[in-house]
Parts: structure tokens; C-alpha cells; sequence
């Protein structure tokens, strides 16, 4: 049985950032469960499946065959066996991931992946439903959020560096829409854990957001 830190919380609160500086000061590893629920778009895109047809999205994710890696610490996604990585992190990607990931044969899938790694590893694993569905018995679970205005901005901030042009109050706005959508869903809702710990990190550094999460793993 590994040692397992479950993170959840909205798009942008800033936990994979945190969750791979744990993983890399704790020796452990890094589990993006939001990177399977985007290959698994990304096959459901790539097969012109309609992402309000529900019986299809369960008829074709049984075709998609998820598997992941570990290389020099970072995590690759594998979708039928073709290195993902390079195409999962676009705006259609993350759109239809959060259409397609209520479906109930889409999480059983992923689920089951993500609960052997945690059983055989000591592992952060990222998500919505971790503490909640996918690691109940977790030995640190934590909510991470942050207010939409600061998630904004840092995803704000992230487009302009990239020297891409894009407008705050849409990215607002997206996320605003897009934290309804995985907060009311019927199947595995984000929300926080009875048991887990919340972390604002809307005026905290990375670093003492790290450093509260390990705190709290060495207690
Ligand atoms: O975290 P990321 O933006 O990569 O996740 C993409 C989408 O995958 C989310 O909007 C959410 O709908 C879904 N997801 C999920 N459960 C998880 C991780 C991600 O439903 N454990």
C-alpha cells in the first residue's frame, strides 16, 4: 500500500503546479488525473463523437486503451499506445473533457487506473473527485481553491506570456462555467472532502502553499 496526498479542487487553483513540487521534494509521484480525462477526449474528438451523445461516448471509450509512464519524473499519457502529451492541453481538449467526464463508463475506466497506481505507489494525485471517490481512505487529503478573479488572472497572465491574445473577463467567465459544470454534475461532483483540508491559495505564494501540504504530510 503507497502513501497517498489527494488534491482536488477547480480549474486554475494552482494544483498540478503544487502537486509536482510535492511529488519532486517528497520522492513521490505525480498522478494528473485531469491528463487521462483529456486523452480520453481527445480519442472521442479524434472520432467525430458527439459530446451531448452520451450513448456514444460510452459505446467508444471502451475502444481507448489509457495507459501511463513515468520518464525522467513526468507523467506520459499513452492513448493506444501513441505518446499524447503534445495534444491534450488545448482549450477543445479541456472543453470536451469536461463534457465527456460525467459519463459513468468514462470514470470507471479512468478510475480504476488511477487506483492501482495509488495502491502499488506513493503518489499526489490531482483531480476533482480524489478524496471524494477515488482514494476515500487517503492519508492527506486537501481542497485547494482559489477566488475565480485570482484564477483568472494567473490563467490570464499564463496566455500573455505565451504571447497569445485572449480577454479576462471571458477566461472569468469560462471558468466560471466550467467549475458549475463540475460542481453540479450528477456522477463523482467536485466538492470537498468531509475529511480534507482546505487550502485558499488566492494571497499564498506556491511555495507556502507547498510547504502547508507537506507540513501537513509530516505531520
Ligand atoms: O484538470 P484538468 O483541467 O486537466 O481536467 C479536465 C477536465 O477533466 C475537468 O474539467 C473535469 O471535468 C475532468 N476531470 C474529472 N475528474 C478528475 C480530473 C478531471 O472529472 N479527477
Amino acid at each position: 500500500m503507497g502513501y497517498n496526498v489527494a488534491i482536488d479542487g477547480p480549474a486554475g487553483a494552482g494544483k498540478s503546479t503544487i502537486a509536482k513540487k510535492i511529488a519532486k521534494k517528497m520522492n513521490f509521484i505525480y498522478v494528473d488525473t485531469g491528463a487521462m480525462y483529456r486523452a480520453m477526449a481527445l480519442y472521442l474528438l479524434k472520432n467525430n463523437v458527439d459530446c451531448k451523445d452520451s450513448a456514444a461516448i460510452s459505446e467508444k471509450c471502451k475502444e481507448a486503451d489509457i495507459t501511463i509512464k513515468y520518464e525522467n519524473g513526468e507523467q506520459i499519457v499513452y492513448l493506444n499506445g501513441e505518446n499524447v502529451n503534445g495534444y491534450i492541453r488545448t482549450e477543445e481538449v479541456g472543453n470536451m473533457a469536461s463534457a465527456s467526464s460525467p459519463n459513468p463508463d468514462v470514470r470507471k475506466k479512468l478510475v480504476e487506473l488511477q487506483k492501482k497506481l495509488a495502491a502499488t505507489s506513493d503518489v499526489v494525485m490531482d483531480g476533482r473527485d480524489i478524496g471524494t471517490c477515488v482514494l476515500p481512505d487517503a492519508d492527506v487529503k486537501v481542497y485547494l481553491t482559489a477566488s475565480s478573479a485570482v484564477r483568472a488572472k494567473r490563467r490570464y497572465d499564463e496566455l500573455i506570456a505565451k504571447g497569445e491574445e485572449c480577454d479576462l473577463e471571458v477566461i472569468e467567465k469560462d471558468i466560471i462555467e466550467r467549475d458549475y459544470r463540475d460542481m453540479n454534475r450528477e456522477n463523482s461532483p467536485l466538492k470537498q472532502a468531509d475529511d480534507a483540508v482546505l487550502v485558499d491559495s488566492s494571497y499564498m505564494t506556491i511555495d507556502e502553499v507547498v510547504d502547508a501540504i507537506i507540513a501537513l504530510i509530516k505531520k
